[in-house]
């Protein structure tokens, strides 16, 4: 499968499917400015399982690997520093080709590197999680500050985008369940026969196809491309991309970061923006029933306990999409159909008191 994704500064192919990778070889070959050097960035886990079948398809030289921590670890300045080190120290030059080779967190991190290095060099992201559907589209690349996610950053489209699914079956299944929610998300902002069709089709994560997942995969990265494509800097109908993450990203810093994934604390913070939805906005929705499925797939549906309502709403307010203080939700009018809302916060807090009582 082959699907173009257009912004204004380029278009790019994201090739999806098993043995994807293949491909990569032939991209780097046919590029209209040659390519002097590569470097692959990845992580230890990645590296453990994959990187051998990597080179063995690429075959790309000269190439020189960088190896970093797994996870939110990766997107630190010490180990941007380390790969910038490592880039200089065998000298890639401005037609040098980074290749990123893992999930969300490497694929920013190598992105940002990309993005900076001799102000800018290209590359291509190879994504190895569910989640990665949606963080390798985009351009969206950075590392967190220690005072917040993400805050360090820049618009760096790749080249190209190679997903080759054989890359997710050492997935485990809490990482599937993360990068899942994300599939529901484009399905519910965008695409109500999607929508119906994953949740008839998708009944356990563990079992789920390799033409399953090519399907909404597939869906998935059409919907952001399309987004993205009518608002690749954020001004507008890209913050729809949002549905689900304004509690989402407050679970996620309260929790502290790695004790719930992303995507999980995002699935808790849809079923909320549904709530929200049906109250505010007259959303004719079956949360009851949506609730179940998710129950079914294993994820948590309501705000974890030892969690203050009134410490979300405070994180929610510092969250880089709120403007002067005011919280502004995606909610939905119906499915597919998406609307930017501000919300006070008595309102919210009410909500969020009659969320957690229903969720228990
Ligand atoms: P990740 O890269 O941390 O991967 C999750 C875990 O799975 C890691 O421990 C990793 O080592 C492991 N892993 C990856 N591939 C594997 C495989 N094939 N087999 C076994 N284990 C594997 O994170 P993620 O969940 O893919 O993405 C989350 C990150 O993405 C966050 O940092 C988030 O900020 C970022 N993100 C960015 C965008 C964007 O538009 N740029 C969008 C959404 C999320
Ligand atoms: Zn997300």
């Amino acid at each position: 499968q082959q699907v173009n994704i257009h912004t204004s500064t380029k278009t790019y192919p994201v090739f999806i499917g098993n043995g994807a990778i293949q491909q990569l070889r032939d991209i780097i070959h046919e590029a209209e400015d040659n390519y002097t050097s590569f470097m692959v960035i990845t992580d230890g886990t990645v590296a453990k399982h994959h990187l051998d079948a990597f080179h063995e398809h690429t075959a790309l030289e000269p190439m020189f690997e960088k190896i970093v921590p797994s996870g939110e670890k990766a997107k630190t300045f010490d180990v941007y520093e380390d790969c910038l080190t490592s880039a200089l120290e065998n000298k890639l030059d401005r037609k040098s080709l980074i290749i990123s080779f893992g999930g969300g967190a490497v694929g920013d991190l190598a992105g940002f590197v990309a993005s900076t290095y001799m102000r800018g060099i290209r590359f291509i992201q190879v994504p190895t999680t569910i989640l990665a559907h949606d963080s390798a589209v985009g351009g969206k690349v950075a590392i967190n500050h220690p005072l917040g996610k993400n805050m360090i950053g820049a618009f760096h489209q790749p080249e190209a985008v190679v997903y080759d699914l054989d890359f997710l079956q050492t997935l485990p299944e809490h990482e599937v369940r993360s990068g899942f929610a994300e599939v529901i998300k484009h399905s519910l902002i965008s695409d109500e026969k999607f929508y119906y069709w994953l949740k008839e089709e998708i009944l356990s994560l563990d079992k789920m196809n390799d033409s399953q997942m090519l399907k909404f995969l597939t869906k998935g990265i059409q919907i952001k491309g399309s987004v993205i494509s009518e608002d690749e800097r954020e001004t507008g109908i890209r913050a729809y991309l949002n549905f689900g993450h304004t509690l989402g990203h407050a679970i996620e810093a309260e929790a502290g970061y790695g004790k719930v994934t992303h995507g999980e604390a995002v699935a808790i913070g849809i079923l909320f923006a549904l709530q929200l939805s049906t109250q505010l906005l007259g959303l004719d929705f079956n949360i009851e029933v949506f609730k179940n499925w998710l129950k079914s797939l294993g994820y948590e549906t309501t705000i974890p306990a030892g969690l203050s309502n009134e410490q979300l709403l405070e994180r929610m307010k510092q969250d880089k999409k709120a403007v002067n203080g005011s919280i502004r939700f995606v909610l939905l009018e119906k499915v597919g159909v998406p609307a930017l809302i501000e919300v006070e916060e008595k309102v919210l807090l009410m909500n969020m008191k009659k969320f957690v009582e229903e969720g228990e």
